[in-house]
């Protein structure tokens, strides 16, 4: 089985793909942290996050298995993997790698802009995960602080909706629901409620299976 979760910047995709994958044996890839690594080997180097040549070689050297996801949640990193993320030769360099990744047995939870649109049209079950911008940069902020990287709620939301802006206007692979996808707005929900509804939408769609 695999299950595509898309959403913006903060929406809660990333634990509840986690949490999905655990309840269903499912291995887990948050494809977000794949960008903020070629990001990161960008500014570690001194480069520009828009340098496509240096993108691509960055994306081709990268090893998933070495991910500091710690470093790699960064606020700076984040807003420099939305301007590596929108680079064509980087997003066809990682296609394959995010592909391979879900075909492996036992199948996979992928989450991430463009997953139930371009990496995976057949997935099984997509959900796009959303809640308002205000709440995603209040979780956010909290979620910086717990990482030592301190910044204003105020900063967090501004960052949010430009990469809220750039993610779903850009021309390739734009942040956007499949028009198949289940809608999932967590803007009133804590994350155990978020995942009961992620669970009933799953078990939703193989009953209906079952029974088409
Ligand atoms: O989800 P996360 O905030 O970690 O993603 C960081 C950036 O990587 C996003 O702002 C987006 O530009 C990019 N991204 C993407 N496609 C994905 C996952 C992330 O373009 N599948």
């Amino acid at each position: 089985m695999i299950i595509a979760i898309d959403g913006p910047a903060a929406s809660g995709k990333g634990t509840l793909g986690k949490r999905l994958a655990g309840h269903y044996g499912l291995r887990h890839l948050d494809t977000g942290l794949i960008y903020r690594a070629v990001a990161k080997a960008l500014l570690d180097a001194g480069h520009s996050p828009e340098d496509r040549t240096r993108a691509r070689a960055a994306a081709q050297a990268l090893d998933p298995s070495r991910f500091d996801e710690a470093a790699l949640k960064a606020q700076a990193v984040g807003a420099a993997a939305s301007l590596v993320s929108a680079i064509p030769e980087v997003r066809s360099v990682v296609l394959a790698f995010q592909r391979d990744f879900g075909r492996t047995a036992p199948g996979a939870v992928l989450d991430g802009r463009d997953i139930g649109t371009v990496i995976f049209p057949d997935a099984d079950v997509k959900i796009f995960v959303t809640a308002t911008p205000e709440v995603r940069a209040r979780r956010r902020a909290v979620e910086l602080e717990h990482g030592g990287d301190r910044i204003a709620e105020a900063e967090v939301l501004a960052d949010i909706r430009r990469r809220d802006e750039r993610d779903s206007t850009r021309t390739i692979a734009p942040l956007k629901a499949a028009p198949d996808a289940y809608l999932l707005d967590t803007t009133h929900l804590d994350i155990d409620a978020a995942f009961r509804a992620a669970i009933d939408i799953v078990e939703a769609v193989r009953a209906g299976r079952k029974r088409g």
